[in-house]
């Protein structure tokens, strides 16, 4: 079978690799679609996200579905034909955290297309525990599969600080994938007011004309205008002044949700914190429970997730993709491979 393998800074290779063994708990699936992570670009351009390092040849990209192929002995949860959406993090299964369902946090997770080697998903085959698949209903697309990831991750960030429900004035700082997908899951409760704040003013146009009735605010033009009375803000920047915008325009008691990350410290406007009384809360990743609940509303169409991502690449071009994301070449905020 076609892999893609990735032996070091731009350097991803087109190769064969022997199908993979398929243990009892575990289910063959042929990947369909994969999406294209900043992560994937980062590993790509700088060999390493944080402290993981490519330090020998890999298979990366997690954003994966497919249709499963073939079952090992003791699996019931899915059978061969069903069509899946495939759960990238696997918790060790022992720890507290796992036994909580807060796998997101368990030391010995693995995650796939993580180095220094989990093999991930810009190849035509996988094995994978059959207990993280989430099977997808006809009416949803592969790559809209695909999507499920990153939009468990936007999930995420909303559950900590309260979730979807409410009449909620909402900032979310950072208009990108993420941060339209936040856009896209809180917009399913029409009473939910979104504004989106960004220093790119074509990302804000992006999204304010495709997450219905929210406005967009270019930080360090709009500033005398913005919004001062949100009750949840999200920051998926990971900048200092992402977060510092999101604090100054809180309410008091309001609730900040951050997700964004940089290397370095960063300086926040903790005296603000304190004078309203904010809550801030970090949310790393996504849980196995959070991955399902957003498969349901993505199966129920609930969440409108068609219009954020271009596909129709092939496994072959997955370099040139990445490169062209790197380059914002892209007017959707995604890439999703077709494999
Ligand atoms: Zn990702
Ligand atoms: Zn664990």
């Amino acid at each position: 079978m076609k892999a893609q393998i990735l032996y070091g800074k731009e350097d991803l290779r087109l190769k064969e690799r022997p199908m993979p063994t398929v243990k009892d708990r575990e289910v063959l699936i042929r990947v369909k679609a994969c999406g294209v992570c900043k992560s994937d670009v980062d590993y790509y351009f700088e060999g390493r996200v944080a402290d993981f390092i490519v330090e020998k040849p890999i298979v990366i990209g997690h954003e994966a579905s497919g249709i499963v192929e073939g079952i090992g002995r003791s699996v019931k949860e899915v059978k061969i034909g069903d069509r899946v959406s495939v759960i990238p993090l696997i918790g060790c299964r022992n720890c507290d955290f796992c036994l909580n369902g807060t796998e997101n946090l368990c030391r010995n997770r693995k995650f796939l297309g993580c180095p220094p080697d989990t093999q991930g998903c810009y190849q035509e085959y996988i094995a994978h525990p059959a207990d993280l698949v989430v099977k997808i209903n006809d009416s949803v697309t592969y790559e809209e599969a695909a999507m499920i990831e990153p939009s468990s991750i936007a999930y995420n960030g909303i559950k900590v600080i309260g979730g979807i429900e409410g009449n909620n004035r909402i900032g979310i700082v950072g208009a990108g994938t993420i941060g339209l997908l936040i856009g896209a899951l809180l917009n399913s409760n029409k009473k939910n007011k979104i504004y989106f704040f960004d220093i790119d003013e074509k990302k804000l146009s992006f999204a304010v004309s495709n997450i219905l009735n929210s406005k967009g605010y270019v930080i360090g033009k709009d500033d005398n205008n913005l919004p001062a009375d949100l009750n949840m803000a999200f920051d998926v920047s990971g900048s200092s002044t992402g977060v510092n915008v999101a604090i100054k325009r809180m309410d008091f008691k309001g609730r900040i949700s951050l997700i964004g990350w940089s290397t370095g410290e960063r300086s926040t406007d903790l005296n603000t914190v304190v004078l309203k009384e904010l809550m801030l809360r970090g949310s790393s990743n996504f849980t196995v429970k959070t991955f399902k609940e957003v498969a349901e509303l993505v199966n129920n169409g609930k969440v409108n997730l068609k219009n954020l991502f271009k596909s129709g690449f092939k496994l072959e071009d997955t370099g040139k993709v990445i490169i062209d994301v790197k380059n914002k070449k892209f007017e959707k905020p995604k890439a999703v491979i077709n494999i």
